[in-house]
């Protein structure tokens, strides 16, 4: 199957180095037409990704995955915008973030999937832009009613019209295998599905329950090493699952975004206080990649969690 990007459906051998969880802006849509620019602004987001994106792709990248879903604020022209200053390729999402929604609640898995389903065949809101991949999570309080609802709405989707899913999920919960039966129980293949943010545990036993079941894992928040399990841990981790033979079942990312109006003040981006510059989408590239080699991996090795296996998974067999 080819992948659909932003700009139309690609081979996946033109996808080249890939970012599996990125985001250029998660900044919701009722709080940007409420509080206007004393919340978000276009522009000023536009230039600095456009910025930070070419030095990711001076870096190595090629493509990227936007996970910012439907109640995320996902604004498809915007990554449109990006992808065509920058020349790289970004493959956008579909389906529906953690949160107990009301206007979820109320309605019907037939009525979520029907929605869903539309985007996939007709295009994102108006546009010609069809998703590329199907974004669910879950967090502490693991999969609520509501999210089972979502979850098996989503799971349809991504089984009738082949589309991989990533699924957000908190490796403390400890959930990541019965996430896989829940999807598996909608049609999905465990290899449509990638457990997100898996990289947070050094658990081995956890993950290889995972890997077992034939599901991909999300080492993929190497942008907040600084929060959460260091980069040495983290790559600790992935050496040893590559040694136990799981190196074609692993994904790298950062989850960053150019701005995510989730957390801290609009008014410190914008002067620019809030923005680290040592960790942006070029850390994978300038430190991972490095202390990788530094812990015996080979580069061909390396090159098949950034090349090989997000083409396999994103094209969905
Ligand atoms: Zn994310």
């Amino acid at each position: 199957m080819p992948v659909n990007t932003v700009r139309g459906p690609l081979d996946g051998s033109e996808l080249g180095q890939t970012l599996i969880h990125e985001h250029i802006v998660t900044a919701d849509w009722s709080m940007r037409m409420a509080f206007g620019a004393h919340f978000y602004e276009h522009d000023v987001v536009v230039e600095r990704a456009v910025e930070q994106f070419l030095r990711a792709k001076e870096s190595g990248v090629r493509t990227v995955v936007d996970g910012t879903p439907v109640n995320m604020g996902r604004d498809v022209a915007l990554i449109r915008e990006v992808a065509e200053r920058t020349g790289l390729e970004f493959i956008v999402s579909s389906g529906f973030y953690y949160q107990d929604e009301v206007y979820l609640k109320w309605r019907s898995e037939d009525e979520i999937h029907a929605w869903l389903t539309r985007e996939c065949e007709d295009g994102i809101a108006g546009t010609d832009v069809r998703p590329g991949i199907m974004k669910t999570a879950c967090a502490d309080l693991g999969i609520t009613p509501i999210l089972d609802k979502v979850f098996r709405a989503i799971g349809r989707v991504a089984a009738e019209q082949r589309l991989p899913i990533f699924c957000h999920h908190h490796t403390e919960v400890g959930n990541g295998e019965a996430i896989v039966d829940l999807f598996e129980s909608c049609g999905v293949a465990p290899n449509q599905l990638v457990l997100g943010h898996s990289g947070d545990t050094n658990d081995l036993d956890y993950l290889e329950g995972i890997l077992r079941r034939g599901a991909y894992l999300g080492m993929d928040r190497f942008g907040h090493c600084a929060a959460g399990n260091s980069l040495e841990n983290r790559v600790r981790t992935i050496t040893e699952l590559c040694a136990r033979g799981h190196g074609d079942r692993l994904l790298l990312s950062h989850d960053l975004a150019t701005y995510f109006g989730v957390f801290g003040s609009w008014e410190d981006f914008k002067t620019g206080e809030s923005v680290d510059p040592t960790v942006d989408f070029t850390f994978i590239n300038r430190q991972v990649v490095p202390a990788l080699a530094s812990a015996g991996l080979t580069p061909d090795a390396v090159r098949a969690m950034l090349e090989r296996n997000p083409v396999e998974f994103l094209e969905v067999h």
